[in-house]
């Protein structure tokens, strides 16, 4: 192929998407299992939606979009996160009426990023968004449903809780004014990317990555010691009721997170496992965006998690291992036995949902058959030529293990299979 490929956009082979398949059924099993329900929404959509959500002055929207025009003429952008297009969706579909709406997603995301390890162009996010609901309840639930999400795929040892509060619009606000104010002062010390932010989204220089900074950055006046009444009480039923739960947290003043919609609770969940990009998933309280977008004054809370970063977390730790080998694997010798063997292999498919069975369809010799038949990682080989179709039987032969071949009758097959071979949990098929 002489075509290249777009920079930070990568397909993904069969050996990969097993476990991509597996993480996302457990990502959906857990969200439906606590009465979330799956909301799905374009890739595109008018620029105006995540200039106005996200904000003009963040990193978004300032140079990651993905932004053209279209043959009309219009501004469209690939959705670089969800939670706008999610709340336009739930508006227009009737959602977002004032009772609670508790919403799910899952699918590509793009942003014009420098691609390295974790960090793509197009990239994907699961995400689970709450319209309607006031107070610290929803937030605890968000935050169980990730840290059981992390216990099911076995990288929980890894991954750490950070909390922080934006607090209310109005507490922000004057907090930005002391924070414009100490890093005026300071500005010397300032790195070039924080002297811009200075004007144009100061709490953001809290979330510098540049060592140069930490010190300076750690003399900065807290957001947390400025908090509003009702912040400060939010923040404090979510710690009791986590210190009761066993779950471990961090309170992380700096966290101010990448999007200007957050207010009150956010929260992180970081790894040290993967370099420089250890965020996997992330989110907060929203309760302006969607009056912002022309809907009522509702509460709302959400979060998103990089799915990238948790399938290599998954990886590194070897925690899941999907397994999509042939459970059996039939080969025919002649045309009569291959057309017996198809049809034989229908009524156990009926049967035998949850079973892998495959057949070589491309014929060939004896030898030729039995290496795609050991190929195909399957227990067993599943064999009929002339003899066997004349009598009514199959050739069974154990392809891992040091055994005989055995004959057993075509009425016995499906049970005989059943007792010979492990049943799958799930790969997707039956789960
Ligand atoms: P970061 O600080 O890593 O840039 P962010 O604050 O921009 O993250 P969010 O917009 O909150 O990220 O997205 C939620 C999650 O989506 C992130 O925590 C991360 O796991 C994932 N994510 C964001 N951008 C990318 C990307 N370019 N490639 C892969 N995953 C990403
Ligand atoms: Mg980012």
């Amino acid at each position: 192929m002489n075509i290249s490929s777009i920079r930070g956009m990568h397909p993904q082979g069969p050996d990969r998407t097993g476990l991509w398949q597996e993480v996302e059924r457990i990502l959906v099993h857990i969200a439906k299992s606590y009465g979330y329900k799956e909301i799905r929404f374009p890739v595109l959509e008018k620029t105006e939606l995540f200039c106005r959500a996200v904000g003009q002055a963040t990193d978004i929207v300032e140079k990651e979009m993905y932004t053209f025009i279209d043959r009309n003429g219009d501004q469209l952008t690939l959705r670089p996160e969800g939670t706008a297009s999610c709340v336009k969706a739930a508006h227009e579909c009737a959602l977002l009426n004032g009772q609670t709406q508790k919403l799910w997603y899952m699918g590509p995301m793009f942003r014009h990023e420098r691609p390295q390890k974790g960090r793509y162009r197009q990239f994907h996010q699961f995400g689970v968004e709450v319209f309607g609901e006031p107070g610290a309840g929803v937030l605890l639930e968000l935050i169980l449903i990730i840290e059981r999400i992390w216990k099911k795929l076995g990288i929980a040892s890894q991954i750490s809780l950070q909390l922080n509060s934006l607090g209310s619009t109005e507490c922000r606000a004057s907090y930005r004014e002391l924070l414009v104010d100490f890093f005026s002062a300071h500005k010397d010390d300032l790195d070039e990317d924080s002297q811009r932010r200075l004007q144009t989204n100061p709490l953001r220089i809290l979330d510098s990555k540049n060592p140069q900074m930490q010190s300076l950055i750690a003399m900065a006046p807290k957001l947390l010691d400025h908090l509003d009444e009702a912040s400060r009480a939010e923040l404090d039923s979510v710690r009791t009721v986590l210190d009761t739960s066993g779950i471990r947290y961090e309170i992380n003043p700096h966290l101010v997170r990448g999007l200007d919609y957050y207010n009150g609770l956010v929260f992180e969940w970081v790894t040290d496992r993967l370099g420089a990009q250890g965020t996997v998933c992330a989110g907060g309280r929203y309760d302006g965006l969607v009056k912002q977008l022309g809907g009522r004054d509702m509460p709302a809370a959400g979060l998103a998690m990089g799915l990238e970063r948790v399938l290599c977390l998954c990886e590194e730790l070897e925690t899941l291992q999907p397994n999509e080998c042939a459970d059996a694997y039939f080969v025919a010798f002649g045309s009569d036995a291959f057309a017996k063997m198809l049809n034989l292999k229908e009524d156990l498919h009926d049967r035998m949902e949850e079973y892998i069975l495959q057949i070589n369809t491309a014929g060939g010799s004896f030898k030729s058959q039995m290496k795609k038949a050991d190929r195909s990682g399957a227990k067993l080989a599943i064999i009929m030529g002339d003899d066997e179709l004349s009598e009514g039987c199959v050739g069974v032969k154990f392809l891992r293990e040091d055994r005989p071949q055995e004959k057993v009758a075509l009425t016995e097959l499906e049970n005989y299979l059943k007792s010979h071979l492990d049943k799958r949990k799930h790969h997707g098929i039956n789960a």
